[in-house]
């Protein structure tokens, strides 16, 4: 745990108990800090109360004793209005800031040197983050992993010289970390999002470039408008971001050339192809060479050695439920990709796959449906349809793909798996990526992947168990 001791002596409000609200209140408790917590839940207080967090009614509680008020990063800041809290620490004319910007704060107090990576962008964060941090690890360094993903970032070790911290950070966690200067700052994409939280494109992509134009190694991907912008803008100002690209060459940049990553700029000894993804499971699709590409930078800007990275890049396992492969039956492949709650992310996992993909969609639907994957309907061989979006998606496959109405995910493994097991391809895929969020069937995500992987396991003990049969 890091002790924050820049509130020590001091008294702070405290707004939103999940695991990273109890992390900080016991980070601060540890500091010597006060703390007077509070969440609407009542379940929340309770688990933080069980955890020695006071629990004070914040309503009711008088501000003036505050020096600055915590929020968990799920809490409305501005749009579409601020949370009642705010309007409170407004009023009483003190601070409103995240766990972030306490460890920014610690960082600069203790450790000004200690290595910090911060990586940001509308999709690929979990990734990128992970994927740096193996890359890092691989090469020998001590690693702390943590912020929007795994570990809220106080729960990690303190900041030192010698151990990185490898910080994944969404549009809210910026939002709060007013002194955010990491070491390098990686801006993956934008695209629109949390439109609700930011109120227009143009807020959101500023919050975004505010972790960039921050950093002393800015890292920015260079495949839309708005980050483009953002890389012309930090180069008047005197600073040379790294871009790279994954939809063509860059003339000072770095790029990726089929599975090969590329680096065609002026650091020494460097240029050309450096590493290869080809054939690497974990990290299929352009969209994964785009992660790659900027973890790849980041790591370089850390000081792994060149050579280091293509070993590295080949032993990452992965995230889970992101393009997950969880088995194979002869050449049939089984994806779990149930992270994919919208088309644009199931978009990427059918561009991953030229053909002979055995689709299982479909839960509760995103507006736009997934007529927006129509020039991929070529590559599916058949698809199994799945809770309430079943009907929809129907009528938009209609005669250009084969369906059947599944209902519900074990009919649906069951029927892809029998299909695609019959499949002439040289590889054919069952591939779990809905387009749809998971609350009809499932508790989550994770929930509806994890499924996916046992029913699988259990299938595949089944066929196991009948060849054994069959043998005796
Ligand atoms: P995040 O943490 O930003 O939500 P993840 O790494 O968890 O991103 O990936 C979530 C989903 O987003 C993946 O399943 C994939 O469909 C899509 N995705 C991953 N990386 C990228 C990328 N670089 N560009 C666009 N989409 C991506």
């Amino acid at each position: 745990m890091i002790r924050v001791r820049t509130f020590a002596g001091k008294t702070v409000a405290l707004f939103g108990l999940g695991s990273s609200g109890r992390a900080t209140a016991l980070a601060l408790m540890a500091g010597d800090a006060t703390v007077a917590a509070w969440d609407d839940k009542e379940e929340a207080r309770a688990n933080a109360a069980a955890e020695g967090v006071p629990v004070v009614d914040l309503s009711s509680a008088d501000w003036s004793a505050f020096s600055a008020l915590i929020l968990a990063p799920g809490v409305p800041l501005t749009h579409p209005a601020p949370h009642w809290t705010v309007e409170k620490a407004r009023a009483a004319g003190i601070e409103v800031i995240g766990d972030i910007e306490l460890f920014c704060r610690e960082r600069a107090a203790s450790a000004p040197d200690a290595p910090f990576l911060a990586v940001t962008g509308t999709n690929g964060k979990s990734t990128t983050t992970a994927l740096l941090a193996h890359l890092l690890r691989c090469a020998g360094r001590d690693v702390a992993l943590g912020g929007n993903i795994g570990t809220p970032i106080l729960a990690l070790p303190e900041p030192a010289p010698d151990r990185v911290h490898v910080i994944e950070m969404s549009s809210f966690q910026i939002d709060l970390t007013p002194s955010l200067a990491p070491t390098a700052g990686v801006l993956l994409n934008l695209t629109p999002d949390h439109l609700d939280r930011h109120g227009t494109m143009e807020n959101y992509a500023a919050v975004k470039e505010r972790l960039v134009a921050a950093s002393r190694y800015p890292i920015i991907g260079y495949d839309d408008d708005y980050c483009r912008r953002i890389a012309s803008r930090l180069r008047e100002c005197g600073k040379e971001p790294d871009v790279f690209s994954v939809l063509g060459s860059l003339e000072n940049g770095w790029f990726a050339e089929g599975s090969s990553l590329v680096c065609n700029t002026t650091w020494p000894g460097f240029q050309g192809p450096f590493a290869d993804l080809a054939g690497i499971r974990s990290l299929r699709g352009r969209h994964n060479a785009q992660n790659a590409l900027a973890a790849c930078i980041a790591a370089l800007r850390l000081g792994v050695q060149r050579d280091q990275l293509g070993p590295a890049l080949a032993t990452f396992p992965g995230l889970p439920h992101r393009m997950e492969e969880v088995g194979r039956a002869g050449r049939v492949i089984f994806i779990n990709d149930s992270k994919a709650t919208n088309a644009d992310s199931t978009e990427k996992a059918l561009a991953a796959f030229p053909k002979d993909i055995y689709w299982i969609a479909g839960g509760r639907p995103k507006e736009g449906g997934i007529t927006s994957l129509r020039s991929y309907f070529p590559r599916i061989a058949k698809a199994y349809l799945i809770g309430e979006a079943a009907e929809d998606f129907a009528k938009t496959l209609g005669n250009d793909v084969p369906y059947e109405l599944s209902g519900t995910l074990d009919l649906a493994l069951e029927a892809a798996t029998r299909d695609a097991m019959q499949s002439s391809g040289s590889e054919p895929v069952v591939l779990l990526s809905p387009a749809c969020a998971s609350y009809d069937q499932f508790k989550s995500f994770e929930h509806r992947g994890d499924t996916f992987r046992r029913l699988r396991s259990e299938e595949h003990t089944s066929e196991l168990q009948s060849r054994e049969n069959l043998v005796c």
